[in-house]
């Protein structure tokens, strides 16, 4: 079996840059070979090699339903047979916009993407067309996919300037992001009052997943809300994860706090490729045709995509009672591997918020990007190596979120716990 995943890496990787197409599925940050994957079911996913794992990272959030979901499976199926592609606007476009609209009120209008990267690079080139401002304020450690003025880290304090998060961006377009430390409204106030009138938006995940989940503290968000408000910067929510992830409708439902934008991707697209903003209409008709700012996509509202997240929005409304229990099965299951952990003497911080959890190997408490990384990575990559082994499929990074799918049945979790102990007693 290991000979296998290593041809399989090794062949892809003469005509594949680095061997995958997005950089995390090379499990750098863990070592070794990224396992190869043939098929997948329900909570589970199995290898080339036919070995069968839990599945926690359900594609990085996609997978609320678990894999092959009859109802999605059919759906996508159907609609295949119709013709996969015209260019040309169909009805299932419109009811996944009135869906999305309906449960999320503040996305008075829709256009959809094919994916997250695309919705937040849309959302920033209209917060810019529509306030006539070009700077941005993100946050350190949030992920927005990999547009060119989202991918910025900046040392903390206000005066501090963008620094290129990768080469390729020019220092030129990378000054006009802002980047400050999650969860601090002072730095924000301050930021603020410097930059004033030239910030165009700020942009947050309203629950981090993308340095392992954060959660935001207390007032920070309602904080970015008033400030925002105050100097005539649109807030915009990144709930690409956070969308139709702890409720039938966005965080931002649950906090009562109305973004100017929101954009989504991953859930709502059941499996396939999407992504999709939205906000106040008056915002949303700066974009073409009706406006000026332009957008466009020669696959945006593929029919495939819009039926298949149609298929699992029409599923998940149904299921908004069975919300809470996906939050008390995660609950459970994190308090169990706390326990798991305080027995074997070696330090975690669990941070979970609903069915997203990160196990952090440190004392915490996990709060930004700089307390994120002070976790042992080098123990966790060896505790990642263990709980592959014993069949529990984790993401290949400590700074990663962990999900738990409506397929997640007791078992597998329990399952997940005792492997957990086996794990700890060999790191
Ligand atoms: C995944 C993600 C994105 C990017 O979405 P892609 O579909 O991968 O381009 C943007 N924002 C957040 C918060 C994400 O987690």
């Amino acid at each position: 079996m290991t000979e296998n995943k290593t041809n399989y890496f090794t062949e892809a990787r003469q005509v594949i840059a680095g061997g995958v197409n997005s950089p995390v599925r090379a499990w750098q940050s863990v070592g070794g070979n990224p396992i190869f994957v043939s098929h997948a079911r329900g909570s589970k996913i199995y290898d080339v090699a036919g070995k069968e794992y839990i599945d926690f990272v359900l594609s990085w959030g996609p997978m609320i339903l678990g894999h092959v979901d009859p109802y999605v499976h059919d759906t996508i199926c159907r609609t295949a047979g119709r013709g996969t592609s015209f260019g040309a606007p169909t009805e299932a476009e419109t009811r996944i916009a009135q869906l999305i609209s309906a449960a999320i009120p503040s996305m008075e209008l829709v256009r959809m993407t094919s994916s997250g990267t695309e919705a937040t690079m849309t959302a920033i080139r209209l917060a810019r067309g529509y306030t006539g401002r070009n700077m941005i304020l993100k946050f350190d450690g949030c992920y927005h996919g990999h547009a060119d003025s989202l991918l910025v880290k900046a040392g903390s304090g206000v005066a501090t300037l963008g620094i290129p998060g990768s080469p390729g961006i020019p220092s030129l377009l990378a000054e006009m992001t802002v980047s400050l430390p999650y969860n601090d409204i002072n730095a924000v106030q301050k930021a603020v009052e410097h930059y004033g009138s030239q910030l165009a938006a700020i942009i947050v995940e309203p629950v981090a997943g993308n340095m392992g989940v954060v959660a935001p503290q207390k007032d920070f968000l309602a904080g970015l809300r008033k400030i925002t408000a105050k100097h005539g910067i649109l807030l915009i929510f990144d709930e690409v994860i956070t969308g139709f992830r702890f409720t039938f409708g966005g965080y931002q439902n649950m906090i009562g706090i109305k973004p100017d934008i929101t954009c989504l991707g991953k859930i709502i697209g059941g499996g396939l490729p999407v992504g999709a903003l939205g906000g106040k209409k008056e915002i949303m008709e700066s974009l073409a045709p009706t406006g000026g700012v332009y957008q466009a996509g020669t696959l945006s509202g593929n029919p495939l995509a819009m039926n298949a997240g149609l298929a699992t929005l029409e599923l998940l409304k149904t299921k908004a009672d069975s919300y809470k229990e996906l939050d008390t099965k995660t609950a459970k299951f994190c308090r169990d591997c706390e326990k798991i952990f305080s027995a074997a003497g070696i330090p975690v911080c669990i941070n979970r918020f609903h069915s997203m959890f990160t196990l952090f190997f440190q004392t915490g408490p996990v709060h930004d990007f700089v307390s994120a990384q002070k976790s042992d990575t080098g123990l966790f990559a060896r505790f990642f190596h263990g709980m592959i082994g014993r069949g529990i499929w984790l993401p290949p990074s400590q700074f990663e979120a962990g999900f738990i799918s409506f397929a997640h049945t007791d078992a597998d979790l329990d399952f997940t716990v005792q492997a957990c102990a086996e794990a700890l007693k060999s790191l």
